[in-house]
């Protein structure tokens, strides 16, 4: 029985809800939560489910980092040529929430991930890449191609058999940039997959997978593509001069541009430092945005496990002092609940701005307000934030770790929730706040800006510098001042009813699937 076929019987017995039944691969070096460092794990684990829910049928293919227990040997294997030798891949299976994740198995991603440096998915530390980085994301571009066709997937009950040809792949980053070009010179240079599309989307520009210009030579694709990839910059890494681009080639091959949100669509184009080098290349292909959505299992104030009391939007008033007591006791603060707390979480990466934000508490440290900063990261800010307690011992705390359930305790306990972003794709931070009813100051940049709304679910900055290797007063004082306007609403009218504007709000992905839907659709990608 075809996928087609299923599908139509279902649809006749009215078993389908919705029906539009594409056939949708995406393909990512991370998918949350079984692999997942940020952002792009949280949208590979979130928006295919709801893709999935409203009839399409869905797979994620990512690599096997782990022994996942809950994934399964399909004991189907390919021969896959890297560089110069023939390697032999597997693939691993689970079906969940209406998705088939599918997990590839090579040495490549198992050994170095997990048998060796545990959970290290791009190199052996922060800030430092395997030196064969471009052969594994190879290897998973080529992995991910095959398994449409040679994967004979059941689980469902409305889909069985393979995928087939008619098949949309979602690439994300520039991990699985070169997805388009190996469909292209590999398939359908031969027949196959003809009527197949490409979707690239980027949830980061700041990595473009930029390497030597002789590693081309390692993708083991015809020359007709290396202008794609042709790239000069003016740095030494990885090596000085000419280069190849990943994400250059994945904009340019692929038949549609997206990125996780309108304004940083915007960004992206308006000059070379928004763009990273990409914004000619980004301007001439075009982009979309469309905004992430949240994962509201897991934060919901209603069933949230880390926070006594659970509440919702009823009952937020009388919880809120409450958790905040909790919270202050938590980490060693002195009880109060009338004093105005600001919480911040986040990597400690110049993204996220927290060194503008230290910067900015000596000059706003003297209001009524308390501070609380959770986070991990390089290791001068992880520094930068321990020497809080010891400046301002009744006013701030910076806790250096990687703590689930404390960052939910802020989440619910703090009144805001600061964002200092130098610059933010989508950023999650957000709406896990608003949807506990904890106001967010953010910096005006990327998603930032199409999810929150100055004086009505938020206070807005400004943009910020995007110069990383300095501090820029100008950004210090909008801060500050900033800071300074929230406080003075904290316990108005008007704040309680931002709190009640914000929890109101729907930031599941159910909005953000269908406008991925419609812009499938839009490509021409055929429904059954
Ligand atoms: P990015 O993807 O750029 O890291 P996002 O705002 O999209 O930023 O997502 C960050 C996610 O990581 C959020 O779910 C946040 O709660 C979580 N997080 C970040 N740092 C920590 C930490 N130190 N402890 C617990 N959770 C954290």
């Amino acid at each position: 029985v075809t996928a087609k076929k299923s599908r139509e019987v279902d649809m006749v017995s009215g078993k389908i809800i919705c029906g539009i039944g594409m056939n949708i691969i995406f393909v990512s070096a991370e998918v949350g939560p079984w692999s997942k460092t940020g952002g792009l794990g949280d949208v590979l684990g979130g928006l295919p489910p709801a893709l999935a829910a409203n009839g399409n049928r869905v797979m994620t293919v990512s690599p096997r980092y782990d022994q996942y227990k809950d994934a399964w040997d399909t004991s189907v294997h390919v021969e896959i040529k890297i560089g110069d030798t023939i390697e032999t891949v597997g693939f691993f299976h689970c079906y969940k929430r209406g998705v088939d994740r599918v997990f590839v198995d090579h040495p490549m991603f198992l050994e170095k991930v997990w048998g060796k440096t545990k959970s290290k998915i791009y190199g052996p530390n922060t800030g430092t890449d395997y030196q064969d980085n471009i052969l594994r994301f190879s290897l998973l571009c080529q992995a991910a191609l095959e398994a449409p066709r040679v994967l004979n997937l059941t689980s469902s009950k409305h889909f069985s058999g393979p995928y087939g040809e008619d098949v949309v792949f979602v690439a994300n980053d520039w991990h699985t940039a070169l997805l388009p070009c190996f469909l292209k010179s590999m398939y359908q240079s031969r027949g196959i997959y003809m009527h197949a599309k490409v979707v690239f989307c980027i949830h980061n520009i700041a990595y473009q997978g930029r390497f030597a210009f002789s590693d081309y030579s390692l993708l083991n694709l015809p020359d007709q593509y290396k202008s794609s990839f042709d790239f000069i910059d003016g740095y030494e890494k990885p090596v000085k001069g000419r280069k190849i681009n990943l994400m250059k080639a994945g904009l340019l091959e692929s038949d549609k541009n997206v990125t996780v949100s309108p304004y940083y669509a915007k960004e992206l184009v308006s000059g070379v430092d928004k763009g990273v080098e990409l914004d000619n290349i980004i301007r001439k292909v075009g982009i979309i945005g469309i905004v992430n959505g949240m994962d509201t299992q897991e934060w919901n104030s209603g069933t949230d496990k880390y926070i006594n009391p659970n509440y919702d939007i009823t009952t937020v008033t009388a919880a809120k002092p409450l958790l905040k007591e909790a919270l202050q006791a938590e980490v060693g603060l002195p009880v109060d609940r009338n004093i105005p707390v600001i919480g911040f979480i986040g990597r400690l990466e110049e993204q996220k701005g927290s060194d503008i934000l230290v910067a900015a508490i000596s000059k706003f440290i003297g209001l009524n307000v308390q501070i609380i900063i959770l986070g991990t990261g390089k290791k001068k800010f992880e520094q930068q934030i321990e020497q809080l307690e010891l400046l301002y011992p009744d006013k701030a705390r910076g806790v250096a770790k990687f703590d689930v359930p404390l960052a939910h305790m802020i989440t619910a306990g703090a009144d805001f929730m600061i964002i200092p972003s130098r610059f933010e794709p989508c950023g999650l931070i957000q709406l896990h706040a608003m949807r506990y009813g904890t106001i967010p100051i953010c910096a005006s940049t990327g998603g930032l800006v199409d999810t929150v709304k100055e004086g009505y679910t938020g206070f807005h900055m400004g943009d910020f510098n995007v110069e990383c290797a300095t501090i820029d007063p100008a950004d210090v004082l909008k801060i500050v001042e900033t800071v300074g306007r929230a406080i003075a609403v904290y316990g108005t009218l008007a704040f309680n009813e931002m709190i009640q504007n914000c929890m109101s709000q729907d930031l599941s992905w159910k909005g953000p699937a269908k406008n991925w839907e419609t812009m499938l659709l839009g490509l021409g990608v055929a429904g059954s």
